[in-house]
């Protein structure tokens, strides 16, 4: 009985794993073979995908090592751009602050430049005063050699043709020529001394043309006519004026100069002394000695029949036609200075604001009472001015009491000034 239980156990078992390996079969679709045999085959797939996964993960790998080196390689090269550039900037920069303190060092030397020649020129100056006192308090008819010393401005080079023949040159001392100066000389320059506003403003296109039409050459010769009469007699207390020549030539370097040439050289210096650094129409008088080969020379030879090609911004000068002839004899000058008293320019201060321009003309009328305070102002200044020309005045009041005497009108009329 025993045996037939065991046969059963055994029986149902095996029955039991072939339903099961049965189902396994169904359920794994494994057609032929064995379990075993299917295994081998899963486990060998199962490896050759690890493989084929690991092989993936290789090349991943060195995409990302190469990807990786890549940007490496860039960024190092970024880098040493940055690094090229920074330097580039900074050797700029060390440029830049040396080319300025090159320029800061020859700024600094030409100021020292300027200054030594200011000094000299003062020292120069100084001493030709000195001079001239000496001239003038003595009672040597030649003046000393030391006031006949000439200056020249380019020793060495040619002389310049235009400076020869008007004592002016539009590029002044800078010019490549040679400028003489005389040391003293019977014809006095008052450069820029006639200022009008014909003359000033005929280069300006701002200026509405109108008010230039308002000022023709009809305008611009009365205003001389008057400058004429004002100026003469101040210059004819120091000795007889032979020839006053005015320009009207438009070019800066000749517009409004006023030459005054002297009968006697010591009347010429006498004036120099007493005029020179004046105030005369809102201006500071800046007179010098010159030599003129002659007149004819000087003057455009084109100019009086209106010929000239270059009109007035000619280099020769272009002078206006005085109203009367010069050289008369003392009683004819003396009677002339009794019909034209008027002298208010001559005291006139620097407060330019009161010139005659129309452009100021509105708004003066505008504001009356600003214009006194002007005046008021003006009267102070020209206080302290006539106090700096005092002392120098006293010195040379020996010199001109024979002058005044002969000019009696005048001379009241410059004691009006200096009181
Ligand atoms: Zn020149
Ligand atoms: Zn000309």
């Amino acid at each position: 009985m025993g045996k037939h239980k065991e046969w059963r156990k055994f029986v149902k078992r095996e029955r039991r794993r072939k339903i099961r390996t049965q189902k396994a079969k169904e359920r794994e679709y494994i057609p032929f073979g064995d379990y075993e045999e299917w295994h081998k085959t899963q486990e060998a797939i199962e490896q050759f995908e690890i493989e084929q996964i690991e092989k993936a993960n290789k090349i991943e790998n060195e995409k990302w090592f190469k990807a990786e080196q890549e940007s490496m390689e860039q960024w190092r090269e970024l880098q040493t751009k940055n690094e090229l550039l920074l330097q580039k900037k900074l050797q700029q920069q060390a440029k830049l602050k040396l080319e300025w303190e090159k320029e800061k060092e020859k700024r600094r030397l030409d100021e020292e430049r300027l200054k030594e020649i200011e000094e000299e020129n003062r020292k120069r100056q100084e001493l030709f005063i000195n001079n001239l006192e000496k001239f003038l308090s003595g009672d040597l008819v030649e003046p000393p050699k030391e006031l006949l010393i000439l200056y020249e401005s380019k020793p060495n080079n040619p002389p310049c043709p235009f400076f020869t023949k008007t004592a002016c040159c539009r590029f002044g001392d800078e010019c490549s020529r040679n400028h003489i100066y005389p040391g003293i000389s019977k014809i006095l320059l008052a450069t820029n001394m006639f200022g009008h506003f014909g003359l000033e403003n005929a280069n300006f296109n701002e200026y509405d043309t109108d008010i230039m039409l308002e000022y023709d050459d009809s305008d611009t010769y009365k205003d001389f006519r008057d400058f004429f009469f004002d100026i003469l007699p101040e210059f004819e207390k120091f000795g007889k004026v032979v020839q006053l020549k005015v320009c009207n030539n438009y070019e800066k370097h000749l517009r409004g100069n006023t030459y005054i040439e002297y009968a006697d050289l010591r009347n010429a210096v006498s004036a120099y002394r007493a005029l020179h650094a004046r105030w005369y129409g809102g201006k500071q008088l800046s007179l010098q000695f010159c030599q003129l080969a002659s007149w004819k020379n000087a003057i455009c030879g084109l100019q009086s029949s209106k010929r000239c090609p270059k009109g007035r911004t000619c280099n020769f000068l272009h002078v206006f036609k005085n109203p009367i002839t010069l050289q008369l004899d003392d009683i004819q000058i003396s009677e002339r200075h009794k019909q034209y008293s008027r002298s208010w320019r001559w005291s006139e201060s620097p407060d330019r604001e009161i010139s005659r321009k129309p452009m100021n003309q509105e708004i003066e009328s505008k504001d009356r009472i600003k214009q006194k305070d002007r005046v008021r102002e003006r009267d102070k200044n020209m206080d302290r001015e006539t106090e700096n020309n005092r002392a120098r005045d006293r010195k040379s009041e020996k010199n001109k009491i024979n002058d005044r005497n002969r000019h009696g009108d005048s001379s009241r009329r410059r004691r009006r000034y200096k009181d």
